[in-house]
């Protein structure tokens, strides 16, 4: 009898399922459609037959294994995301500013049909007798047409120094390798546009942390008024990063002393 099999009687079938559920004898008793008034003693027999307490044991058991599974599922996820690259869901670029590529690097329009719109505002805001002046101001088309901000800004840019301009570029989600969908969380739609939501790096790094127990060992050459040196080795969810001793910048390196001291 090892209880792999679900029991022929229903309710002791049942009984078995429910008294997982709180490992409330009397209770999953009644749930499983026992007379209310002897679910007490119903309860504690049933425990004592062979069948259910195998069956109990199997479903524990197996229980224990799906926890496992889904423990695993966690981890892997974890290190998924830590593993993931956030430039595939948005890329901060630098493009061309509108002088970079304009003809001799005036302001220059993406279409005809922008510049259009951009003329009739402004004219549109005039004075019924604009002045020479105001009428200079508008916007012309000298810089021409075909600005991309996708374009490499031009090193010879007399506006930007060849600096170009910033712009943000969301990736396309349906097609994300599958590290990056799990980094992805969705889009939020804010005052200021979209906002790209994403998985906590940290938050999955501290999982990671947890689950291999990082040591993080603090010596000390002396232990507290002259005591015995102590080792205090904790377990902590956090790596500490100790940088590189920057290296002297001088030409000749001076050989290391023989005791090692520094
Ligand atoms: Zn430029």
């Amino acid at each position: 009898m090892d209880g792999q099999n679900p029991l022929k009687d229903t309710k002791r079938e049942v009984f078995c399922q429910e008294y997982l559920t709180d490992l409330n004898a009397t209770q999953a008793a009644i749930r499983a459609g026992y007379s209310k008034k002897t679910a007490k003693q119903q309860g504690s027999r049933l425990l004592s037959y062979d069948d259910v307490a195998a069956r109990i044991t199997h479903l524990a058991a197996d229980r224990v294994n799906r926890l496992r599974i889904s423990a695993d599922d966690l981890l892997i996820r974890a290190e998924t995301i830590l593993k993931a690259d956030p430039r595939e869901l948005t890329e901060h670029r630098i493009g061309a500013c509108r002088y970079c590529w304009g003809i001799d690097h005036e302001y220059q329009w993406k279409t005809k049909r922008e510049f259009r719109e951009v003329l009739a505002r402004a004219t549109a805001k005039l004075p019924r007798k604009p002045t020479v002046a105001q009428r200079d101001a508008l916007p012309t088309e000298e810089g021409g047409y075909g600005y991309k901000v996708t374009r490499d800004p031009n090193p010879e840019c007399p506006e930007c120094g060849g600096l170009g301009s910033p712009f943000v570029q969301f990736a396309d989600t349906r097609k994300l390798s599958p590290e990056a969908a799990i980094l992805f969380e969705g889009v939020k739609e804010t005052k200021d546009g979209i906002e790209i939501k994403m998985a906590s790096k940290d938050r999955a790094f501290d999982t990671l942390a947890k689950h291999h127990k990082i040591a993080v060992e603090t010596h000390e050459h002396t232990g507290k008024d002259g005591k015995p040196i102590e080792h205090d080795v904790k377990v902590k969810a956090r790596v500490v990063l100790v940088p590189p001793k920057a290296m002297a910048p001088s030409e000749t390196r001076p050989i290391p002393k023989e005791d090692g001291a520094t």
